[in-house]
């Protein structure tokens, strides 16, 4: 078995689609970046990564593969469940936590949850928290995203 961890932050931008665990988050400010700046799903990207000793989400999907640019986080992870299958390895199951203000997790937690443990292929559990106003996330000005994953033997 092989755990792996990772993080992402993104900043917030006024006006954009909110794409987070791979959900559409109607009247939510959203992320900015070159995706779609889904925080949770890239976290849960580079804990897949690196429990299979894989590198990163820069490494894997960086300058080298521009058709990657601008992909979604969904479509993020299920080239990387591809790359674990193609490693020998399945996913035993992952934990990916949403650190802000907005959107609240816990309003769709089952549907997230669906969509992500669908990508990866094994269960994934969405949970979310608020840094009571503290940082850049309690100011509201970026979303913020660990997550944890167990990897088994294919
Ligand atoms: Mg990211």
């Amino acid at each position: 078995m092989r755990v792996g961890i990772g993080t992402d932050v993104h900043p917030v931008e006024a006006g954009r689609e909110c794409w987070i665990a791979g959900l559409l988050w109607p009247g939510v400010d959203g992320c900015s970046g070159h995706s779609d700046g889904d925080v949770a799903a890239h976290a849960l990207c580079d804990a897949l990564l690196t429990a299979a000793g894989l590198g990163d989400l820069g490494a894997v999907f960086g300058t080298g593969r521009p058709e990657w640019s601008g992909a979604s986080g969904v479509a993020l992870l299920t080239e990387v469940r591809r790359l674990l299958t193609d490693a020998g390895w399945q996913v035993g199951n992952a934990a990916v936590q949403v650190i802000g203000n907005h959107p609240r997790i816990g309003t769709r937690r089952a549907e997230a949850q669906q969509v992500l443990s669908d990508a990866v292929g094994g269960p994934v559990a969405v949970s979310g928290t608020t840094t009571d106003g503290l940082g850049l996330t309690g100011r509201g000005e970026g979303v913020a995203a660990v997550a944890t994953a167990l990897l088994l033997p294919a």
